[in-house]
């Protein structure tokens, strides 16, 4: 487990024009190349897949996967210090998806180990809305009319505080019956939003394959998005299985979600099986 990240303990008193936490007044003079989607979680999707695959960029062709560096993914957002501060949220992810991968390879064997992982999921929470700062102050992603994206207020003191208090009905939410899954390594986002005033409400994410929603707002039905903040993942694969258990700063978690192993799969993931960029 992680523990909580603060923004920028000292306070520098200066704010550089380029960062988009300056507002805290914490910043260093230097502007540092930040990968709006964790260089960590990169490198874990690299490893697994020895390549990276990205679509849906406003830059890339559309519905077509390109293979890209690792370096293309930059944008200079963020000063040292506050890229320094946050990077602990970028540890947590990794190893999130490091742990399901780690699970999916152990359940390929006749007779797996029952492993198990904690991740602290209010981290990945608040990663989530780094990775939306990123993408919105960069540009790299827009609204189907090409305007930018508005997000709430609320988000930058949850990202910039541990303690802050989260809206009732915010934050992670996975389906209570996931369906068919196709581990794949992977990472999805795409956000869904107020067409009338550009505000970001959800995000749709796949970590791996798996299912879950971001949302940023009281759903009007509770069960809409499945269950929220749940205890523990499940992955079981006939009489064993292994788990990963998620703390949340609100200390309530709904129930366990389980997904079982049903085979094995060595083609592309549905969705992921894009023609690929000239
Ligand atoms: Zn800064």
């Amino acid at each position: 487990m992680t523990s909580p990240v603060y923004i920028a303990t000292k306070r520098s008193g200066y704010a550089h024009p380029k960062c988009y936490l300056s507002h805290t007044k914490g910043c260093s003079e230097k502007i540092s190349g930040e990968h709006y989607i964790s260089e960590a979680l990169l490198n874990v999707i690299e490893k697994q897949n020895r390549t990276i695959d990205v679509t849906g960029f406003t830059w890339l062709p559309k519905e077509q996967l390109s293979s890209i560096s690792k370096a293309n993914l930059k944008a200079k957002i963020l000063c040292t210090n506050h890229n320094c501060a946050l990077s602990p949220l970028d540890s947590a992810v990794a190893d999130f998806v490091a742990a399901i991968g780690s699970i999916d390879i152990e359940q390929q064997k006749q007779v797996p180990l029952c492993l198990a992982y904690s991740v602290d999921g209010t981290s990945i929470e608040r990663w989530l809305i780094k990775v939306v700062y990123g993408l919105v102050v960069s540009g790299q992603i827009k609204q189907k009319t090409g305007q930018p994206f508005l997000v709430k207020e609320k988000c930058m003191s949850l990202l910039c505080s541990p303690h802050a208090r989260w809206p009732v009905g915010w934050g992670l939410y996975l389906p209570k019956r996931p369906g068919h899954v196709y581990h794949s390594s992977s990472f999805e986002l795409i956000p869904q939003y107020n067409p009338d005033n550009g505000l970001l409400l959800c995000l749709d994410l796949k970590f791996n394959g798996i299912v879950m929603h971001f949302v940023m707002g009281k759903p009007d039905t509770k069960e809409s998005f499945g269950i929220h903040r749940p205890a523990e993942l499940r992955f079981v694969k006939g009489d064993t299985s292994c788990k990963i258990s998620f703390s949340w700063a609100a200390r309530k978690a709904g129930e366990a979600v389980t997904l079982r192993h049903v085979g094995t799969y060595s083609g592309r993931a549905p969705g992921l099986d894009l023609p690929r960029a000239p």
